[in-house]
């Protein structure tokens, strides 16, 4: 299979690697919103969030808190500033903005007063009585 990302894991095309162990991969994004831009990879080819297993999802939030911790003390230096919020962010499928189809989660230093990262126009439920029966019809399926 033709993917950057497995490539990255496999070390068959270089990257700027923070960590890694036996399932998770972490290093620098090559086009960074800013500075510290990480992604956290799985090292299996997942394409997105409904194909990796749950075990392994509950590892990932711990790494991004502990590399966003980092971030906040390693962007003094790189930004002269410290870095004013982080996004932690995934996109699933073309039409959410995921370009490389393997699973990975953004961890994005941000500055004051940038744009947020989510731009879309926000949409209305065309009654408090739908957005309550799509919340219904959201616990049945739990
Ligand atoms: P997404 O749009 O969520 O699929 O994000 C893909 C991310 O991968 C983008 O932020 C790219 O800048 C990043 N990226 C693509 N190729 C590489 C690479 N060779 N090394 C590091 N990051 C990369
Ligand atoms: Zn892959």
């Amino acid at each position: 299979m033709d993917c950057i990302f497995c490539k990255i894991v496999n070390n068959e095309i270089p990257s700027t690697t923070i960590f890694e162990d036996d399932n998770l991969k972490v290093i620098l994004d090559i086009n960074p919103v800013n500075k510290g831009h990480m992604l956290i990879l799985t090292k299996k080819h997942y394409n997105n969030i409904f194909d990796v297993p749950e075990p392994l999802l509950t590892n990932i939030y711990p790494l991004a808190q502990k590399m966003a911790s980092i971030l906040k003390t390693v962007t003094q230096k790189y930004n002269k500033h410290q870095i004013a919020g982080i996004n932690i962010m995934q996109n699933n499928g073309a039409a959410a903005g995921q370009e490389v189809s393997h699973f990975h989660l953004h961890i994005i230093p941000r500055h004051a007063g940038e744009v947020g990262i989510i731009k879309v126009t926000r949409t209305k439920y065309d009654s408090m009585d739908e957005m309550n029966a799509m919340g219904n019809d959201i616990k049945e399926l739990l």
